[in-house]
């Protein structure tokens, strides 16, 4: 057994094998070793304290899902090796054979799922610089690919996507790639040669799985790394699954120019779907308008988040959608009920091609296609375009009357035990379970018999998986046991007998139920096969129903939050907002929330310069102004009274200050890094947010650098930008650049302390109270008021008589001889003048070297007179060196 265990492991290095043997599964050696922590299951040995010991550890066979589960969240890989046969009826050793691979990026069972979330499989190519990604979702059969330029593209989409599993050809990525691979501590598969079709291989590949005679109709040409990218993506998946993946019938080419592009950083600076704090849902965008329905329906608004659009027409269509289940209240209430049953059909359909969708899934698809039609006639009724187009689909009736005729109404949630297929499919199988129902009966009659003719009112007819059915009769009353009985078993009470009625009373039965579970599963995998058959249209059907869960749910957040309809214009169109507000903000504060205008056009006001006292709003306010964009394109309404935006290309961000350690690169760096990145990619038709860019530095360095950022932005870019600053000097920049304006955020100063008015004026402040702000966040007051000296010196800029700031004076008159500022102690002041007297430039090597000597020794000196532990200096090397 040991060595069949190896030789399957050596097909399998990389992956931990989970060995079937009776009712376990068993990990031996390193796999051991590292599944137990992981698992929190005690690690054994076989042959312990031999040389021969194999360290081990096991989990029970029906607790696979859970197990595997920790084990592909800690990103490893893991096959499943089964029993072939039935251990009881083999000869030798049992047949065992790995039945499935499963991988972090290629799960498809319900319980490994996040249900709004995709589980990314990423395939990567790269040809002389440039590069794609297949990305593909086993569990939907979603399938798409992304070219790049370069690997710094690449990572930006592997930031965004969030693949959980990388495939690549050994050798072939970029190393900066590699790195962040490494870092994330994503699962990496390399592939081997001949793992990874290129060229024509690769492309007649595709083309058999999508059913086209080539893929340039997909924009796609043989040679270029997408295709052997989806190639290779395409063969892995179907080689873990076992599985041809007949479900997979589509893929798309994601080109960044048809979507309003978000690299991960504006994502998370704008915490669309994670908290920047906790990374959690709480206080993200998507907390606020994530009242969809369905799993299915929680998948597309991500994506529409993510991904929003650019063309205007279509932006439209969308919200003409919206609009009309805004407005049709009692429609909408009807429609989002419907919904509320649909489940997942999408992912449904995926499990019956891969043969793994069980009775009760399939109980839960019948569910779906029983409620599609009620949702689409609903939605049938709506004059709305995509609506209509919506309410076209299919939603595959016949498909819906197989699964009606087969399944009984609650399927059982596996097959094994039978139970599973209606009456009426199948006469023969009636008969079978009739007969198995019936023989049951008979045995109660029969016992009942038995108890009448031997006067026993204690026997009882039972079964056990040894004897089969058996009479049992009590010690006490073995004198009335009639001589037909024949012993079987005697125990320490009773003892055990069959009669010949029995055992053919008892094969009927068992005939019967065997055959019925025959029946059932033929009858059960003929339905898998028709529900596999159509899982294309399956996928199409349960994305129309998404997005109708998306639509209902824009108008759902539009009724609830009062937001409005905005309008999307082409690009170039500026961006004008009336009472706008931030979503997130308003829906958790306590206070009302302020709303604000705001308006950027590239003719006039392209660069804002917003100052403010701190806890002014300013970043709420540049926050606001993206995400109503953002939404806006996402084809939702807004939280704002009106609102006009000519479509953006790409929105940028620089928020806050943070350090990523991990990688290595400190507060500062990091801003740099992506200010370059939105300087070098920013266009005309992008919006660009600033958020205190520059304050990671020295005040004068950081200054500078805004200062020009801001100029560049203004004379090269062209880009709508939104800049917070406290460096107040950078208003003066509306002077001398025309399309610069100011903003400020309104306050009221009484009596030494501030009032937030939050509300958006024009101007600039010549103040930011953080001093007031300190105040109010708790810092003891001598702080305070000793750092209100320091502000009142240094914006006098005054300076001492001796050319000293006076920077550290207090209000108080300093005591004479006050030496507070003196870096040097006596001795050393001495030495610092001689050195600053001596003329260094006239003096030869050696001279100067002796009256560095002189010096040293001298502070030596003066220093053993301050600190007896002092060292004496070490020589000077004669040598000049
Ligand atoms: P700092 O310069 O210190 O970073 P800031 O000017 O960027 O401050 P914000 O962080 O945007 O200030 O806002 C501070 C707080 O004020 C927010 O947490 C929010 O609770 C509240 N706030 C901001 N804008 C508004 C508004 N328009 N209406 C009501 N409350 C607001």
């Amino acid at each position: 057994m040991l060595r069949h265990y190896l030789e399957i492991k050596a097909q399998h290095p990389d992956a931990l094998l989970l060995y079937r043997m009776g009712d376990f599964y068993e990990l031996f050696f390193e796999d051991a070793r590292t599944a137990a922590p992981l698992l929190e299951i005690t690690l054994t040995a076989r042959q312990k304290g031999t040389a021969n010991e194999a360290p081990m550890c096991g989990i029970p066979h029906h607790a696979l899902e859970s197990y595997v589960g920790k084990l592909l969240r800690a990103g490893l890989k893991v096959a499943i090796c089964d029993q072939m046969e039935d251990p009881a009826a083999a000869k030798g050793l049992v047949r065992r054979e790995v039945t499935r691979v499963m991988t972090p990026g290629t799960v498809s069972e319900p319980v490994l799922l996040d249900g709004n979330e995709d589980n990314l499989l990423a395939s990567l190519g790269w040809q002389d610089g440039a590069g794609a990604g297949a990305f593909l979702d086993v569990s939907t059969a979603s399938f798409f690919v992304r070219r790049w330029r370069g690997p710094e593209e690449a990572i930006e989409d592997l930031e965004l996507l969030r693949p959980r599993e990388v495939l690549f050809a050994e050798g072939t990525l970029p190393e900066a790639v590699a790195a962040w691979l490494q870092r994330q501590g994503v699962c990496e598969t390399q592939l081997a040669p001949e793992q990874t079709p290129r060229g024509a291989r690769a492309e007649e590949l595709l083309a058999r799985q999508l059913g086209l005679a080539t893929l340039r109709g997909l924009g796609l040409e043989a040679g270029e790394p997408a295709v052997a990218a989806a190639a290779a993506a395409l063969l892995y998946a179907q080689d873990t699954q076992k599985s041809g993946l007949s479900h997979l019938r589509t893929l798309a080419v994601r080109d960044s120019s048809d979507s309003l592009v978000l690299d991960a950083t504006t994502l998370a600076n704008l915490e669309v779907l994670r908290s920047l704090r906790e990374g959690g849902r709480r206080g993200t965008l998507l907390s606020i308008v994530d009242r969809t329905l369905t799993p299915a329906g929680g998948r597309m608004l991500r994506d529409w988040l993510r991904r929003p659009l650019r063309d205007p027409q279509a932006i439209a269509e969308r919200h003409d959608a919206v609009a009309e289940l805004l407005e049709q209240a009692a429609r909408r209430e009807r429609l989002r009920q419907t919904l509320s049953g649909v489940g997942d059909p999408e992912r449904l359909a995926s499990r019956a091609v891969l043969g793994t969708l069980g009775p009760r899934e399939a109980g839960a698809l019948r569910e779906s296609l029983r409620r599609a039609p009620e949702a689409l006639a609903e939605t049938a009724g709506c004059a709305a375009g995509r609506l209509q187009e919506l309410a076209a689909s299919d939603p595959l009736a016949g498909l819906l009357a197989t699964l009606e005729a087969t399944l009984v109404e609650a399927p059982p949630h596996a097959l094994r035990d039978g139970g599973v297929i209606a009456e009426g499919l199948d006469p023969e199988l009636d008969a079978a379970r009739s007969l198995a129902q019936d023989s049951k009966r008979h045995i109660l009659a029969l016992e009942a018999r038995e108890r009448q003719r031997t006067g026993i009112g204690s026997l009882k007819v039972r079964y056990n998986k040894v004897f089969g059915y058996y009479v049992e009769v009590t010690k006490a009353n073995q004198h009335l046991v009639p001589d037909d009985y024949v012993r079987k078993q005697t125990l320490v009470n009773a003892e055990r007998y069959v009669t010949p009625e029995i055992k053919e009373l008892e094969e009927a039965i068992l005939a019967a139920e065997e055959r019925q579970l025959a029946l059932e599963q033929a009858h059960y995998e003929r339905l898998l096969a028709a529900v596999a058959e159509r899982a294309p249209e399956l996928r199409r059907l349960g994305e129309a129903l998404a997005e109708l869960d998306v639509l209902a749910t824009f108008a759902e957040v539009a009724a609830r939050q009062r937001w409005c309809r905005p309008t999307v214009l082409p690009a170039g169109a500026g961006v004008r907002i009336e009472e706008g507000r931030h979503p997130v903000v308003e829906a958790l504060s306590r206070d009302p929330f302020v709303p604000n205008d705001a308006e950027l056009d590239p003719g006039e006001r392209q660069v804002v310069v917003l100052t403010g006292p701190n806890m002014g709003g300013k970043s709420t306010y540049l926050r606001q102004v993206a995400l109503i964009v953002l939404l806006a394109q996402a084809g939702s309404f807004v939280p704002a009274a009106t609102a006009r935006v000519g479509a953006v290309d790409r929105i940028f961000t620089r928020v806050g200050a943070s350090d990523d350690l991990a990688r290595g690169e400190s507060t500062f760096m990091v801003e740099m890094i992506e200010t370059a990145r939105i300087l070098h990619h920013a266009t005309a038709e992008s919006l660009v947010v600033l958020d205190e860019v520059g304050r990671g530095t020295a005040t004068f360095d950081g200054l500078s650098l805004a200062w020009a950022i801001v100029e560049h932005l203004h004379e090269r870019c062209g880009a709508m930008t939104l800049f917070a600053t406290h460096y107040h000097e950078l208003t003066e920049l509306a002077q001398m650049l025309p399309r610069v304006v100011n903003r400020t955020m309104a306050v009221k100063e009484w009596e030494e302390k501030i009032l937030f008015l939050r509300r958006v004026v024009p101007g600039s402040a010549d103040k930011s109270y953080g001093l007031q702000v300190a105040r109010l966040a708790g810092l003891p007051q001598e702080v305070v008021t000793r750092a209100g000296e320091v502000l009142r010196n240094l914006e006098a800029q005054e300076y001492d008589p001796a050319g000293r700031p006076r920077l550290a004076r207090g209000d108080a008159a300093p005591p004479a001889g006050h030496s507070q500022l003196r870096l040097f102690s006596a001795g050393e002041e001495a030495v610092a003048r001689r050195l600053r007297d001596a003329d260094l430039d006239r003096l030869t090597p050696l001279e100067a070297l002796n009256l560095l000597q002189q010096l040293k020794d001298e502070l030596g000196s003066d220093q053993k007179g301050m600190s007896s532990s002092s060292a004496p200096p070490p020589p000077v090397d004669a040598s000049g060196s």
